[in-house]
This record gives C-alpha cells, structure tokens and sequence, in this order.
C-alpha cells in the first residue's frame, strides 16, 4: 500500500432520485468525509429488462451532491459521450466499467476522447475485464496512459467463470497482484461488492484486500438497500459501512524492511535454493524416466501412475496442514513440465 489514508469510493450502485442520492451522501460524509461519493447514471446491465440507469438526467443530481456536500463524484462512463456530458458538468472522477474494459475498441474510442478533452483534474479508474485476462486490463491500462491520462487508478471487481463459488465473481487474487508489480505506480483498489454479490462477504473481502496492501476500496452503499434498483443484495446499509471502515485493518508501508523481516527472508531463501534443487534433481530422473520409456516404447502419459502420486501426496498434505489446492497446483506444474521433457 502506498502512503497516505485508503482510497475510498463510497455509494450506491445507481443513483436514483435526486432526494436519495443526498441522502445516502449526507449519511456516508459524516463518517468518511474524504471518500469520493459513486452512483453510476449508466448501467451497463445484464438483462435488458433490468434497472439502466437514469443516465443523463443524474448528471445534475451529481453535481449537486459536489457543491452540497464537497464529495467529489465518480461514475462510470461506457461511451465518449458520457465522458464528455460528464467533464463539461465537472465530475472528474471517472470509472470504467468490467464489462468495457473487455472491449479495447471502446476503450480506445474513450482514451482518444479523453486526450482530446486533455484535463489533468481527471482520476480515471479502470475495472478489470469480466473475463479473468490480466494482459486486457493493462492493455486498458497502457491505451489511457498513451492517451496522456495521468492519473489512473485500476479496481479489482472480481472474475466471471462459469461454475459459481463462494463469490458472485471469483477474486482470483493472483491477477491483481501481479497486475500491481507489473504496473507499481497504478494505485489498485478493491471492490468487495461486486465480488461478494451479498452483503455477507464484504467485510471480509474488504479487510483481505488491505492485508494484502491494496490502495483502497470501492464499496456500494445505499439507504435502504431492500428497495434498491440495482445489485440489492450486495449494498451496505450507511451503518453497516460505516462499521466495516471502523473495522478495517490499516497498514502503514515500511519502505526499508526490519531486521527480523531480513532475516525471515533469509530463511525463506535459503529454502528457495534447497526447494529448486530438488525441483532440478527431479527433472533429471523425470528425463531418464522418458529414455527408458522411449527405449521400451512405452507412452509417456501414465495416468494411474500419476494419480496415485496426486492421492499420495493429498492425504499427506491433509495430515501436515497444506491444502489439497496448493498440492494439486504444484504437482499439475511438475507434471506437465516433466511430459513436456519427456516428449
Ligand atoms: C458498478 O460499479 O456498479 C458496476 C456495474 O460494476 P462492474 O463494472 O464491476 O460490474
Ligand atoms: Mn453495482
């Protein structure tokens, strides 16, 4: 995490009269004032028989809510239009929907409209695609910065798959990470909601994603959820969210580690090196294994050999506190690693 307070993006999923949405603002303001204030005017919808937004009209209830209560607003623009409509009424903070940041012909058409526009005040905030490919997201990443965006910030919303978990959309946590070390200076936040889809798991969510160093968070919020337009079952009541802030871990970035962390890290190189030596040592039999096959013309795929050694090693993880996941991932990498030797 970088310095500073989290970043907060705080409201409802849509904005909906002009009357709720100062209302749901004067709640959230009184316990996180320095929040940005969301409530998309667009939605990008699923079914088109659901709630899409009040659109235009909601600009004016936005930019009442900025001089009322001295929240910036953010929404989510889908096309150059919006992105206009939205700048020339002074909303700055500008988010990209999951389901645009898939497509790169949009999102192209919006950088160019934003280099044109060509406003520092702008925060853009890029979602990442609803499909689980890191390498579309930086690419929407990459297309705004070329544009000259410079203030750009990327929101973790969670992966569509087919088979449903725990979680609306699977948080795949791997992806953000990597996407953070591959673009440090892009602030990542997290949006528990859209991964949760129920209240329930937003709070541990949230509190994953700042554990693990993320800048902030996204969050849906709204005053009566029960009667919400949009995503109702996963939009925090102003108390529930103001307990889950109150809850949230914080850390403070150590930029020169301490000397029982160096020596920790000590440690775990040390086993890195054994680690990877029996990982070289393996390949080496792994490959006499493929010669004698070869000389013996046997296959080199032997399923039942290698799903005794998966069995195996299972219950021996079960029994020593590893997962089955952890042992089913690293033995699935030995082994296509050791037919792609063999072959
Ligand atoms: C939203 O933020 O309300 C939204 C539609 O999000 P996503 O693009 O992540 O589905
Ligand atoms: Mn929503």
């Amino acid at each position: 995490m970088r310095e500073g307070r989290p970043i907060l993006l705080l409201g409802p999923c849509s904005a909906e009269s002009v009357a709720k949405v100062l209302l749901t603002c004067s709640c959230i303001q009184a316990f996180a004032p320095h929040a940005v204030f969301r409530a998309g005017l667009w939605k990008p919808r699923t079914s088109p028989h659901a709630f899409a937004g009040v659109g235009e009209e909601g600009i004016a209830w936005l930019v009442q809510v900025q001089k009322e209560y001295g929240m910036p607003v953010a929404t989510e623009v889908v096309t150059p239009e919006h992105v206009q409509l939205c700048v020339e009424a002074g909303i700055h903070h500008l988010w990209i929907g999951a389901r645009t940041t898939s497509n790169p012909i949009l999102v192209q058409s919006l950088a160019d409209t934003l280099q044109a526009i060509n406003n520092p005040a702008i925060t853009l905030y890029i979602k990442n695609p609803i499909n689980p490919d890191i390498d579309l997201w930086i690419g929407a990443i990459e297309r705004f910065r070329k544009a000259g965006v410079t203030n750009i910030v990327a929101i973790h919303r969670g992966f569509s798959t087919l088979y449903k978990g725990e979680w609306r959309n699977a948080p795949m946590w791997s992806i953000p990470i990597e996407t953070m070390s591959r673009c440090p200076d892009v602030p990542m936040l997290c949006d528990p909601s859209h991964i949760a889809g129920t209240t329930q798991g937003v709070e541990q969510l949230a509190a994953e994603a700042m554990k693990i160093g993320f800048d902030g968070l996204m969050i849906e919020c709204h005053h009566d959820p029960s009667t919400a337009l949009s995503d109702a079952n996963q939009q925090l009541t102003p108390e529930q969210l103001q307990r889950l802030l109150e809850k949230l871990p914080t850390y403070t970035p150590h930029a020169i580690p301490d000397t029982t962390l160096v020596q920790l890290r000590k440690q775990i190189d040390e086993i890195d090196d054994e680690i990877w030596q029996l990982v070289a040592r393996r390949l080496e039999v792994v490959e006499a294994i493929g010669e004698h096959k070869k000389a013996t013309q046997m296959p080199i795929l032997q399923t039942d050999r290698y799903d005794d050694i998966v069995q195996k090693r299972i219950a021996w993880a079960k029994e020593n506190g590893l997962s089955e996941e952890l042992v089913r991932t690293l033995m699935e990498s030995l082994h296509t690693e050791s037919v792609k030797r063999q072959l």
